[in-house]
């Protein structure tokens, strides 16, 4: 990157020592764990531009949007709405992190045996080293598991402008209700930071293009079902992983030019893995950039991963917002009914989830799944073991896994996961 970046990192305030140091970390990965893949889709080259950008061209784009006036407002959970922000004139952009940054700092502030994820987050704020977090004009939190609600106390300190969202935990007409209150509290808040109000038309406008980018990602999933797999799970992996910073258009059209290519592979029976390789879904916690250690030992170990019932999957992407409502209520509706399907761990009981996995097995044939979840997140390793025992009653082989995003334990997965591999086969 070019030193024009150099200069725009140091207008947000980022440590430009600790900064170069994680983007090393973070071009090295790339290269090892994605530029070493064989048999890519000539369309992931977009997705290796834009992970080569991730911290240049891209951060140059939102702060030219904020120079025109634009607000940014960062978040850590598929349950804001990001139609709510488009149709207020401001962009959305997901501000989880996948690696471990300033721990020791962070373990000033947050207990010990807290989910890697919120950690990560934290990291990324006191070691200065993420400009999403430093361009955002508000950041939004929400009240989804114990770890974050009670994180945000103390993030409040750190950044400008926290917005913390109430969500529920039960799936009720109470719960609903809720719901809505936020969302309704939440576009009022968006409409006082950007001074713009939102109209039935620009509401229709943004979600039909947080629809076209999830309809997008969908077709992209529906692809994975056809065995040889045409695309790696570590390649669809990014693409979700993606989806919650790109430009929402630049990002429909680039999936979709991918999908056609996948249509060709597929009619040409060609895969990036031989026919009847051992295909696993991955369930659990969000896996977010740059957490690609599951992808990289599942697919190193022989196996392909064909669907994630995630965040940073199926769970958040799946569901379209109906946008034929006629007026804002109607529309504000139609955003709540969508995201009240998110089955979440966070809410009690979960049956949706359970059933969600076992319909994502039979869809994208799988032979069995991995259920993937991040040390100390009470939420899914809680869930991990109904997940479990449903999938045995019905004789689908499930392997539990707990994890960080230290690679200390690589070595011990990797045995872990090629014996499943060998049972799968
Ligand atoms: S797993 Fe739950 S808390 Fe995390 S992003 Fe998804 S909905 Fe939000
Ligand atoms: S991974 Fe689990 S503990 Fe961590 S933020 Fe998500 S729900 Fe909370």
């Amino acid at each position: 990157m070019s030193e024009d970046y150099r200069s725009m990192w140091t207008d947000l305030g980022l440590d430009l020592v600790a900064h170069d140091a994680l983007l090393s970390v973070l071009g090295q990965g790339y290269q090892d764990i994605y530029l070493s893949q064989k048999n890519r889709p000539e369309g992931m080259a977009y997705f290796d531009f834009v992970m080569s950008e991730v911290h240049g061209l891209r951060i140059k784009e939102l702060l030219d949007e904020k120079a025109a006036g634009r607000k940014i407002v960062g978040s850590f959970c598929v349950f804001v709405p990001e139609e709510l922000v488009l149709a207020a004139n401001a962009t959305l952009v997901g501000l989880c992190s996948g690696a471990d940054f300033a721990t020791e700092d962070v373990e000033r502030l947050l207990p010990r045996n807290t989910c890697a994820l919120i950690k990560s987050s934290f990291g990324f704020k006191l070691g200065k080293v993420c400009p999403y977090l430093e361009s955002a004009d508000m950041i939004v939190g929400e009240n989804t598991c114990d770890g974050k609600k009670k994180a945000y106390e103390s993030l409040g300190g750190l950044v400008n402008n926290l917005y913390v969202m109430d969500l529920p935990q039960v799936k009720s007409a109470n719960g609903k209700a809720l719901l809505k209150a936020e969302y309704q509290r939440f576009k009022a808040a968006l409409e006082d930071l950007t001074g713009v109000a939102i109209t039935k038309e620009s509401l229709k406008d943004a979600i039909h293009t947080v629809n076209a980018k999830r309809a997008a990602i969908h077709r992209l999933s529906a692809l994975r079902k056809a065995d040889p797999a045409p695309i790696s799970g570590l390649d669809a992996l990014l693409a979700n992983q993606v989806f919650f910073y790109d430009n929402p258009a630049r990002f429909t059209e680039s999936v979709n030019k991918i999908c056609d290519e996948l249509e060709k592979r597929i009619a040409a029976k060609q895969g990036v893995f031989p026919a009847k390789t051992p295909r696993i879904l991955v369930s659990g916690c969000p896996q977010a950039v740059p957490n690609w250690k599951l992808p990289m030992i599942v697919e190193a170990a022989g196996a392909v991963i064909v669907g994630e019932e995630s965040c940073v999957g199926e769970r958040g992407t799946r569901h379209l917002t109906d946008a034929s409502g006629e007026t804002v209520e109607q529309m504000l509706d139609a955003i709540v009914d969508r995201h009240f399907q998110v089955d979440c761990a966070i809410f009690t009981p979960n049956p949706d989830r359970l059933e969600h996995i076992q319909q994502m097995v039979a869809d994208y044939h799988a032979d069995g799944v991995i259920h993937y979840g991040l040390q100390f997140c009470q939420p899914y390793l809680m869930e991990s073991m109904p997940v479990e025992k449903a999938l045995e009653d019905r004789q689908i082989p499930c392997l539990r896994i707990e994890t960080d995003y230290s690679m200390e334990d690589v070595g011990q997965l990797k045995t872990r996961i090629e014996a499943f591999v060998e049972q799968l086969k």
